[in-house]
């Protein structure tokens, strides 16, 4: 681990990225339908056929097959590769956002805030795809985030485990609170607990100020892209619910930038309110 180079470890990530991106091309035609995501192994849809697993590949599988299903000869839509090289794309970003001062030659010196870059990247698509069209937000993303959260925390480069916990509890009560105020004050439900979870998830990896910096730069967000929305629902004639926007979209959009730019926000905003 300790002498893999910034080059090597890009084509690393990229391939972990697409795989992600094919176990996601998985998840959205076979959740819809009710199906299992393991069992059975994956099939032909069309002449319901056993695909072996070298076709699988991502990107690489459909190249090969220049597009066409090897059993039935029907085309594979380009959208499959396009999201599984999109998924890579971003894990390369994960890797070279934490590590884009060192020369490619040099050994990767940043593991940690590759991998919670990697995490927070890549749970973007989920997080928006499922919440806008189910209005939730599923475990294996907030809370799997907590445990991914705390179990970098015990590596050296990013922070303590301490940090770690307070920022999830921190976090993750905190919009509970808030929620919990909103709804009494607007008597309607104004925060999901998925968010919560979700914040609690974002606490454990970057702690309580990146956190809040995550919420705040959602709730900008939210504003920008709510105000008009809600006029155009009203318009339309959408009701209460299908013309409601959730909220976890905007926190995970968010979170990877306060990750890696949080700071130096915070700073010019503090420049440009102080004015030093
Ligand atoms: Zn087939």
């Amino acid at each position: 681990m300790e002498n893999i180079p910034l080059w090597y470890g890009l084509i690393l990530f990229f391939a972990l990225g697409a795989c992600v991106g094919s176990f996601y091309n998985v998840i959205v035609y076979r959740m819809p339908r009710g199906i299992s995501l393991i069992n059975p192994p994956s099939h032909c849809p069309l002449c319901k056929k056993r695909i072996p697993i070298y076709y699988n590949l991502p990107i690489v599988g459909w190249l090969w097959l220049r597009g066409k299903s090897a059993c039935c000869k029907q085309p594979i839509s380009v959208i499959y590769p396009i999201g599984e090289s999109l998924c890579g794309l971003l894990g390369a970003i994960a890797l070279f956002s934490a590590n884009y001062n060192i020369p490619f030659t040099a050994p990767i010196a940043n593991w940690t805030d590759a991998l919670a870059m990697f995490w927070l990247l890549l749970g973007m698509y989920p997080v928006c795809a499922i919440d806008v069209k189910y209005k939730l937000i599923p475990d294996s993303i907030s809370v799997g985030g907590i445990v991914v959260g705390l179990v970098l925390s015990m590596f050296p480069g990013g922070i303590t485990p301490f940090e770690s916990l307070l920022g999830a509890i921190g976090a993750g009560g905190g919009l509970w609170l808030l929620g919990f105020v909103a709804t009494k004050i607007l008597k309607k439900d104004a925060m999901g607990f998925g968010d919560v979870k979700l914040l609690a998830g974002y606490g454990a990896l970057m702690g309580v100020n990146g956190a809040v910096e995550t919420l705040i730069l959602a709730a900008l967000l939210g504003i920008v892209v709510m105000i008009p929305w809600a006029k155009i629902a009203e318009k339309k004639g959408l009701s209460d619910n299908s013309g409601q926007i959730p909220f976890g979209p905007f926190l995970a959009v968010s979170a990877p930038v306060m990750y890696l730019w949080g700071q130096s926000l915070l700073n010019l905003y503090v420049q440009f309110v102080i004015g030093e």
